[in-house]
């Protein structure tokens, strides 16, 4: 199936509150304009360069979401243009996101990387650390924490994944009832996004299911 297939395909099985990030990682610029055709405006990359490269070569309407691990030392390559960074996982780099969007007289909006996995991941903040980031965040004028974000554990047991989503959902309704800018939870990937969205995900990154193996 085509890239436009599959994005129609995808998108009418969404419901209308769910926002598709299209994650275009290592994949051609062709194929982003195939979906950009297709009327496909959010596109998510996780390495620095790459998005850097694809947002000078393609149309200015795109959003631009970083979704990867980002480096504190690489954030002032995209805080001209990115729309909103998923992983936000310390204090340091949302200290560093808030200093350099000042620079471009920007507010960037960001969710917070909850820790959600079973498997030993680096990936990732605790509650603890995530109550601290909040605060800390309170007194950044360049920044807006809009939401959370979680990977789930690498697996095909879906009752171990459900869990993972039930609980960063959990805490996602406990944190919003208090906080009305969190509207955000990224949640859902090729593999489980149908899971995810039972699970309270408002934002899907679908990457392979779109753009073809990687
Ligand atoms: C690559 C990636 C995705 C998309 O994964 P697919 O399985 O190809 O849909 C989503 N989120 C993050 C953080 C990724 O790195």
């Amino acid at each position: 199936m085509s890239i436009k297939e599959n994005l129609h395909r995808i998108k009418s099985s969404l419901p209308d509150d769910v926002t598709l990030v299209a994650v275009s990682k290592t994949k051609p610029v062709t194929d982003l304009i195939e979906a950009y055709e297709a009327g496909q405006r959010i596109f998510g990359e996780n390495y620095v360069q790459e998005l850097v490269d694809k947002y000078e070569q393609l149309p200015k309407d795109i959003q631009w979401h970083f979704i990867g691990h980002l480096q504190s030392n690489k954030v002032k390559y995209i805080a001209s243009f990115v729309h909103l960074i998923h992983g936000v996982d310390s204090i340091k780099l949302l200290q560093e996101i808030n200093k350099q969007a000042a620079k471009h007289n920007r507010i960037i909006e960001c969710l917070l990387q909850l820790n959600i996995a079973e498997e030993d991941t680096k990936f990732g903040m605790d509650i603890e650390t995530l109550n601290a980031v909040l605060e800390a965040s309170e007194s950044m004028k360049n920044v807006s924490i809009i939401g959370l974000m979680g990977m789930s554990t690498f697996t095909n047991d879906s009752q171990q994944i459900k869990k993972e989503f039930e609980y960063i959902h959990h805490i996602f309704d406990r944190y919003a009832s208090i906080n009305p800018k969190l509207k955000v939870l990224s949640i859902g990937m090729s593999g489980d996004y149908k899971l995810a969205i039972t699970c309270g995900s408002t934002m899907v990154r679908i990457g392979s299911s779109i753009f073809g193996s990687r």
